[in-house]
């Protein structure tokens, strides 16, 4: 690892003042940044600890529940709140990880981890997200985990979380703070697809911090769930997920939300899907229709076409189960 300066923010507004110097990096969980300065893809010269900002708080405001940015995904997965409004965010966060990183990970962190991509990874490869306008070595490469909706010729790296497909569905909100003052964005607007700057993921500005996520209730969230299809069952990274709330009138819907994840470039929210049910009464082909509207525009590689399938399979058991449990 490259030598760097460690500093310790004590609050939002120092961290941000401890910033505003050249090949500084932001530190919470260190779960991903950590790795990534052990494997050289990230060298940042001063690292600002987070975790001694009072930013670890978790609170039930009655209309929406608040989490600040340091708050462990173990604290969010299990606090009573988010388990009896938010089931789908405490399954997601318990697929995720180990338990090991769940107790250091972080909600922030979270919202801001990197891509998996083996390419990325590794600094003998050409990577446009790492080192822009080298190219990909994941295009034409192996590339099964890689995306299938949301991609570039520039970059195909799915997106990794868990958590953040199911703040996609239920539209959470992220407040943002930085030099020129405090902002609040909608999670659909945070992440920007790849398109020629797979190297910009966000929407963050220079200096800029998560200081916390809010989780806006709906009643009929509390009807929702997280499906998570991998490799092996602890300890993997999604092939295709799907979190899904449903609100149902008899066994119409009414209204639902759906996202997706190991599919897309970035937390996938399916609206043409929520608009398909909406109304209906659905079989099972019309859930499998609902997925189709997702997958319809897929590009696939030899190495990820299996996604396709895979993806409506997922939606659909999910769904199901969301289905089943109103
Ligand atoms: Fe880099 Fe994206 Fe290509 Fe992976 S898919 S090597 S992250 S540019």
């Amino acid at each position: 690892m490259q030598p760097f300066t460690y500093l310790a923010g004590d609050s939002a507004d120092a961290s941000i003042a401890l910033h505003a110097q050249p090949s500084t990096e932001y530190l919470a969980g260190g779960t991903t940044l950590i790795d990534l300065m052990k494997l050289h893809v990230m060298t940042p010269s001063r690292v600002i600890d987070l975790t001694g900002a009072p930013l670890r708080s978790i609170t039930d405001h009655g209309d929406h529940i608040e989490i600040g940015a340091t708050a462990t995904n173990t604290e969010m997965a299990h606090h009573p709140s988010i388990l009896e409004h938010f089931p789908l965010v405490s399954q997601a966060l318990l697929s995720g990880a180990s338990v090991q990183i769940r107790n250091v990970a972080t909600a922030a962190g979270n919202v801001l981890q990197r891509t998996r991509c083996q390419y990325f990874r590794d600094t003998t490869a050409r990577c446009n997200k790492r080192e822009p306008g080298t190219g990909c070595d994941a295009v034409g490469g192996f590339n099964r985990m890689h995306a299938i909706v949301g991609a570039s010729e520039r970059c195909i790296a799915s997106h990794p979380s868990d958590l953040c497909v199911a703040l996609m569905a239920i539209d959470a909100t992220i407040a943002i703070q930085g030099p020129g003052g405090q902002r609040s964005v909608p999670i659909s607007r945070f992440y920007t697809l790849p398109g020629e700057r797979p190297d910009i993921e966000n929407v963050l500005a220079d200096g800029e911090l998560i200081v916390s996520l809010s989780l806006p209730k709906q009643p009929w969230f509390r009807n929702s769930t997280y499906v998570k299809v991998r490799d092996r069952s602890s300890y993997a990274f999604a092939l295709t997920s799907a979190a899904v709330a449903l609100d149902l009138d008899g066994g119409r819907v009414r209204n639902s939300r759906i996202a997706m994840g190991g599919i897309g470039t970035i937390p996938w929210r399916a609206t043409a899907a929520e608009e398909f049910l909406r109304g209906r009464e659905p079989t099972r082909d019309d859930l499998r229709a609902a997925a189709r509207t997702i997958t319809a525009g897929a590009k696939t590689t030899p190495h990820n076409a299996f996604k396709v399938p895979l993806a409506e399979q997922t939606l659909v058991r999910a769904l199901m189960q969301a289905g089943g449990s109103a």
